[in-house]
């Protein structure tokens, strides 16, 4: 049977799992339902899977009796603190939660893609593995699943994943080689001066105004020091200082994020924020704390990978809609998978006219959207495997 026959024989039962898994939104380490029914159904397939990994993760493998390499798909299973406002049938049963990140769909996509690949395993070599992570949107649980070892045994040669995206039109898909989304950081900065009357500066070390120093000193950092070419963000996201107006505040306090999708600009942009901050702060007479926690990595899809998942989505949906995508300086932990393995993250487009975009909480989708998430990744499998 031809794939994209194969994919519509399988259409309700993946609309099917997309719609429990909306029901029962669970934060990120949570997962205690999702990964049961995701265990359940990969048993009803005939198969056992590996659960509690790292918490709540769940992994499967499909192994053919002949030699060959592993591909890995990637499913985040994780929902948002947002209380469901789509009306729809299947809306949430837990108040306060949603998936509004459209992680039921990445989920009911890689479910699809093993329920078809089982039934045509004669036609693959080597093994295919399923991975459902934990906690995507916080704290990330790709790393810890890679530390309890699911890229091994077999060792993963080849990983690919996909988010729904609402800013490309439904129907299209989006690829691209090289850096997709940034590597993402978090800082928080404290400055100490001397406080006191407010009519008396001299006297003082005005932390609130060299608060704002720094802020300022930062944006520069980015238009002046970092090469245009390579992309830095930096947002201070807040900031307080002061609690009355004829006094001089002793303490500024902010923190922030960082984004850049190139490694060498990622790896030493805490070392140009520090230079400022000190620079500041000696020249003022104030003292700082500075704290600087790295993040995810930039999600970056190898060249090959990339060109398959492209020919793959063209068979698809055709070259008319089969984009180059955008990069964003949005962060994912798939990153660290794509770190240990050639891989592709591309983006399947659900945009249209007014919808509701991703963490909001009137974030829907056309479910049709997923059978062709399936069928590249099912195609993705045979031209990898056969
Ligand atoms: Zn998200
Ligand atoms: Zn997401």
């Amino acid at each position: 049977m031809d794939i994209k026959e194969l994919v519509k024989k399988e259409r309700e039962r993946i609309v099917q799992i997309r719609r429990d898994l909306h029901r029962i939104p669970e934060p990120g380490f949570k997962e205690k339902k999702t990964s049961k029914y995701i265990v359940d159904y990969i048993n009803r397939l005939g198969f056992s899977a590996k659960s509690e990994i790292a918490g709540t993760g769940v992994m499967a493998l499909l192994e053919t009796s002949r030699p060959g390499k592993t591909l890995m798909f990637r499913a985040d299973m994780d929902a948002l603190p947002i209380e469901e406002r789509t009306g729809l049938p299947f809306s949430s049963v837990h108040p306060g939660f949603m998936h509004a990140c459209g992680h039921d769909g990445h989920s009911a996509m890689v479910l699809g893609a093993f329920t078809i690949l089982s039934q045509m395993s004669d036609r693959l070599k080597g093994s295919v593995k399923f991975v459902f992570q934990p906690a995507e949107e916080d704290p990330g649980g790709a790393k810890p699943m890679i530390e309890a070892g699911v890229m091994e045994n077999p060792g993963v040669d080849y990983v690919a994943g996909c988010h729904l995206w609402p800013f490309i039109p439904e129907g299209k898909v989006g690829v691209r080689a090289g850096a997709v989304m940034a590597a993402m950081d978090r800082f928080d900065l404290e400055i100490r001066g001397k406080g006191g009357h407010g009519a008396m500066p001299h006297l003082c070390v005005d932390a609130l105004e060299v608060g704002t120093q720094v802020v300022s000193a930062l944006q520069r950092l980015v238009s002046r020091k970092n090469n245009p070419l390579k992309p830095v963000v930096l947002t201070v996201g807040s900031f307080h200082s002061g609690e009355a107006f004829n006094v001089i505040s002793d303490k500024a306090v902010m923190s922030g994020t960082t984004r850049a999708f190139d490694y060498d600009v990622w790896h030493n942009w805490h070392k140009n924020m520090e230079t400022v901050i000190k620079g500041i702060c000696e020249a003022s007479g104030a003292q700082y704390l500075f704290d600087y926690k790295r993040g995810h990595p930039p999600v970056v899809n190898h060249p090959e990978m990339a060109e398959l998942v492209r020919e793959c989505a063209v068979e698809v949906v055709g070259s008319d809609n089969v984009i180059e995508a955008d990069p964003t300086m949005g962060g994912e932990d798939m990153a660290y998978f794509l770190e240990r393995a050639k891989g592709c993250y591309f983006f399947l487009g659900t945009g249209f006219e007014g919808c509701s975009l991703l963490h909001s909480s009137g974030f829907n989708f056309n479910e049709e959207v997923l059978l062709s998430g399936v069928e590249i990744y099912l195609r993705l499998a045979l031209k990898l495997l056969s």
